[in-house]
């Protein structure tokens, strides 16, 4: 009987597919970062992000505030990257009985501490023992406030790939977790991770960005998520790759390769993008006028392959997938794009 490491994260979600028949008032389902539903006049996102003891955290390496923090962020990243605004929050907690309730508490403070920072809050939930590890889901209901979302189909011959923030930090900082080094600018990047709520916002709103999604996976995946979704390849130049400082300093001293962990590191929460290459400049200056939040071109859209490249290169590794011992399969090996209504 074939088990789900045998096909993979992506591929199981698109046998899940079959099973999920939808209704007009759904207008995106399955396969973006958040379900896009129709309510009265308004178009609603919802979402959700399950975090897992001893698969998303260790509450030996992470206070109980960060967890509840972190999950909270990846489901507010999804309305992010739609070009939402978050609103609502639905929890769902297993726990072991012999938890301590201060755990608990502090989880939920963590939840709370990011959530006001946008005005969401949580309206309810469910709790539940369990004799297994902890688990925490997040599920995110937002608003399209504006005149538009973005999906991850879109993207366009030509237009330039580009990413917000610095990426790769959050791979270095796990590493740093991991094998102790002390690199807090990393580790803080990796623990408590910054949706781009406002960004995602603003980019939605200028026509000229075709397409979006956030990164969670890896760089090389979420790339190919974009791709497969908008039937084109993209080459992305690993020289433009907005790194940190003390990303590079950290990756030469610990001899790790900066560049691949940035291109397989996931969970920076960045958004990445497809933007208009004949505005691209209008774009890149109007942003900065409005954030400090870097942003940077990394490479173009081509319908010349399928995929992604870098350096010309089919690049080997996709990134994180939940049911593979490493990484997933080379970005053309056409599964079925994840995340949205099911996380
Ligand atoms: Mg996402």
């Amino acid at each position: 009987m074939k088990k789900v490491q045998d096909i993979g994260e992506f591929r199981l979600i698109d046998r899940i597919r079959r099973f999920l028949p939808s209704t007009p008032t759904v207008v995106e389902g399955v396969g973006d970062d958040c379900a896009v539903i129709r309510v009265f006049d308004h178009l609603m996102l919802v979402s959700c992000d399950l975090s897992v003891e001893g698969v998303h955290f260790r509450r030996d390496l992470t206070k109980p505030e960060d967890i509840g923090w972190k999950v909270a962020a990846a489901s507010l990243s999804d309305v992010a990257a739609m070009g939402g605004t978050p609103l609502f929050c639905l929890t769902s907690l297993s726990v072991r009985d012999d938890t301590p309730v201060l755990f608990v508490e502090r989880l939920y403070q963590g939840i709370s501490n990011l959530l006001s920072r946008f005005g969401a809050v949580v309206i309810g939930g469910d709790t539940t023992r369990t004799d297994g590890p902890i688990s925490i889901d997040v599920t995110v209901i937002g608003e399209v406030t504006g005149q538009r979302f973005l999906r991850r189909k879109g993207a366009r011959i030509g237009d330039k790939l580009t990413v917000t923030g610095q990426i790769g930090r959050s791979a270095c900082g796990l590493h740093a977790l991991l094998n102790g080094p002390s690199a807090p600018g990393l580790t803080e990047s990796h623990i408590g991770p910054k949706p781009r709520v406002l960004e995602g916002l603003w980019l939605s709103a200028h026509p000229q960005i075709h397409a979006m999604l956030d990164i969670s996976d890896g760089l090389c995946q979420d790339a190919s998520h974009l791709t497969r979704a908008s039937g084109l390849g993209v080459e992305i130049d690993p020289d433009k790759l907005p790194l940190a400082p003390e990303q590079e300093e950290y990756c030469a001293t610990h001899g790790l390769d900066s560049v691949k962990m940035t291109l397989q590191g996931g969970e920076d929460y960045e958004l990445l993008f497809a933007m208009d290459s004949e505005n691209a400049e209008e774009i890149l200056h109007a942003f900065h006028q409005e954030f400090r939040t870097p942003i940077t071109v990394i490479g173009e859209f081509t319908d010349a392959w399928p995929g992604v490249r870098v350096r010309g290169q089919k690049h080997p590794m996709g990134g994180f997938d939940h049911f593979s011992p490493t990484f997933a399969a080379p970005q053309d090996a056409a599964p079925a794009e994840s995340d949205g209504a099911e996380g």
